[in-house]
């Protein structure tokens, strides 16, 4: 699995006429990896050579034992002492890396911290190798959008957990807890049932708040005749799962009802519309129909997915699935489908589902029951 990105990314370096790629520790080093850093102010890198063999490590000394635990003899390690800094055995790793007079490496522009760029940055200067420095992250965006079968089962993993925990929260709905409450007993049946943590900040909205998509949880007691918007996600080995259902509490209006079920209808045709090819603008605009025929066009506030896998927050990964969108996806590539109508006074409603694209058209990883769940006062 590891040999096989290691393989793909030299083919993409080559590709794109790079000599080498340097990561830091986070979400790709962990898929090329599948080594976790502690975060850390210490100088830690990671080189992958466009000729491909092992990559090359500079990292604390501190951290060789951990690392050497997880990653065996896959690597090469330049293991740098509080004492001695990072330079000598940076220099010795770069050295073995770029070669030649110029070098075109790629960095992760969002990722990369200024000391790191520095310091790659004065060792190029040290050993006369004038850097080209272009930015990675397309590349392994490209990469990552396609999960393989391992990628798959954990993402699969980290939706059973979620739902798992939805269930046990959205048992303790009665009139009176607070959304902050409930959003703390969210966090701790997420941990309950198996997660390495959250995949970000639950969300949970409630009432007149439920008509702001992101909304920041409040003391607002929940009354009858509520809908209750829960977004929430879990971490398995890594990957994250992200789901949103909306329930009431005791018989909605009518109106909510009405909401309710366009917003099902919607992401009923979005994911009846998810196959190999078919890109994010057309995915959104199945969903974005039924709701404009509804008469709610205006009130569907944001884009109807987003990518899913190890990068969920700060930022998603891609692909986006919104107007725009047009490159084709492919077999393998996982998303959330999650469309809302949001009326101010009135209420709102999101359902979230992760799925991924199949050979047959597309297998939704969230089973949860999508149909509206009515809490009894
Ligand atoms: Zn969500
Ligand atoms: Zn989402």
């Amino acid at each position: 699995m590891l040999t096989n990105r290691l393989t793909r990314l030299t083919t993409a370096l080559a590709d794109q006429a790079l000599d080498a790629v340097v990561i830091v520790p986070g979400a790709n080093l962990r898929y090329l990896l599948n080594v976790s850093f502690h975060p850390s102010k210490r100088l830690t890198l990671a080189l992958f050579s466009a000729a491909g063999g092992r990559p090359r490590i500079v990292l604390p000394a501190l951290e060789l034992g951990g690392v050497r635990a997880q990653l065996g003899d896959i690597a090469h390690f330049y293991p740098w002492t509080d004492a001695a800094g990072p330079t000598t055995e940076l220099l010795e790793a770069v050295g073995q890396v770029f070669r030649g007079r110029r070098a075109r490496i790629a960095v992760e522009h969002t990722v990369m911290r200024v000391m790191e760029l520095r310091a790659l940055e004065n060792a190029g200067r040290q050993l006369g190798v004038e850097l080209d420095i272009v930015d990675a992250t397309p590349l392994l965006a490209q990469m990552r959008m396609v999960k393989d079968a391992d990628e798959q089962a954990a993402m699969a993993e980290a939706a059973r957990i979620v739902e798992q925990a939805l269930r046990n929260t959205i048992a303790q709905i009665k009139p009176g807890v607070t959304e902050r409450q409930l959003s703390h007993i969210c966090t701790q049946e997420i941990m309950a049932a198996g997660a390495e943590g959250e995949s970000f900040e639950n969300l949970i909205a409630s009432g007149p708040n439920s008509a702001n998509p992101h909304h920041n949880v409040s003391d607002r007691a929940f009354q009858p005749g509520d809908l209750i918007v829960l977004d929430c996600g879990a971490v398995y080995r890594g990957y994250a799962s992200d789901i949103t259902r909306t329930v009431a509490l005791a018989e909605p209006t009518p109106e909510a009802r009405h909401i309710y079920q366009t917003v099902l209808a919607a992401n009923t045709a979005a994911r009846n519309f998810v196959r190999p090819g078919v890109t994010g603008e057309q995915i959104d605009r199945a969903a974005r129909n039924v709701i404009a025929a509804a008469g709610y066009g205006d009130f569907f506030l944001h884009r109807t997915g987003h990518g899913l896998g190890l990068e969920i927050n700060p930022c998603h990964e891609p692909p986006d699935l919104v107007a725009g969108s047009n490159v084709p996806f492919a077999v393998g590539t996982t998303f959330t489908i999650e469309p809302g109508i949001y009326i101010e006074g009135v209420g709102g409603v999101r359902i979230e589902d992760d799925v991924v694209i199949t050979e047959a058209g597309c297998q939704s990883f969230t089973t949860f029951d999508r149909d509206l769940m009515i809490v009894p006062v």
